[in-house]
């Protein structure tokens, strides 16, 4: 529903990262795939979660007697490995291991190393295109006996950066995740807990906003967005304010709100 009222546009999404199975974390799940078969999806759609949600989807379909007219591919993760889950030409995505009541992963999305870019100004009229492709591959061009007739770098200005981005959620305080999201570009923690209720956030493992600060302090990530926050509080400037002490660039990661990462 929520995509919906964003206007998000659901025919591009094909790979859904499921962290555990507590219900509020995939519930709306069902409306989704079933959204999607409404408007005629073909596309295959690929599903990572943790054992169990294949039984839940396919017994509801088996119940209701309604199967999407798309395939759905499940994927299971592995319980505490830090693994690659799924890789393009222009990402990776692999699995944070996390601590909660349950078993429950992040998710850490990378950009590949980009090819540098074609510098308009410095290209000749009548440029062949065979050579234009051999330039963002990063080669030099060179005539038929060899003599190099382009340098690349000549051509060419650096590559975009590759950003990164890390899911964490839910999970109590962990100092275990830091070396593997040292230095993303934005991390999404959990802060479900202010200060004042941490005897909860043990008990039900899951963090504090002081706590998610400083995981983002310790990893020396470039922005931290706090979420997952607990239906008790009815303001969240307490949240916030707790954790901008630590960690600076910390943003409350609203509903519809967007973010973007600087290339
Ligand atoms: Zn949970």
């Amino acid at each position: 529903m929520q995509l919906m009222r964003y206007q998000a546009n659901t025919h591009r999404i094909n790979h859904i990262f499921i962290s555990h199975l507590h219900g509020d974390h995939y519930l709306g799940l069902m409306g989704l795939i079933f959204t999607m078969h409404l408007q005629r999806r073909t596309n295959d759609l690929h599903i990572y979660s943790h054992r169990g949600l294949d039984e839940i989807i396919t017994t509801q379909f088996k119940y209701s007697r309604s199967w999407p007219n798309y395939k759905i591919v499940f994927h299971r993760l592995e319980k505490d490995k830090r693994e690659i889950i799924f890789e393009d030409d222009a990402v990776t995505v692999e699995t944070i291991p996390l601590k909660h009541k349950i078993r429950c992963s992040g998710f850490l999305f990378k950009e590949k190393p980009k090819p540098r870019r074609i510098d308009k100004d410095k290209i000749p009229a009548g440029f062949l295109l065979q050579n234009m492709a051999a330039l963002k591959r990063g080669e030099d061009i060179l005539d038929e006996s060899g003599n190099l007739l382009y340098k690349n770098t000549d051509y060419t200005i650096p590559a975009r950066r590759s950003r990164s981005y890390a899911y964490c959620s839910d999970t109590a305080y962990l100092e275990r995740m830091i070396e593997q999201i040292k230095g993303v570009d934005c991390l999404y923690h959990e802060a479900t807990f202010i200060l004042e209720d941490e005897s909860k956030a043990l008990e039900t493992q899951h963090s504090t906003a002081q706590q998610a600060a400083s995981i983002a302090r310790q990893a020396n990530v470039g922005k931290l967005l706090l979420g997952h926050f607990s239906a008790r509080y009815k303001e969240l400037t307490e949240v916030l304010n707790e954790a901008t002490p630590i960690f600076t660039n910390t943003a409350l990661a609203l509903e519809g709100e967007t973010f973007t990462i600087a290339e």
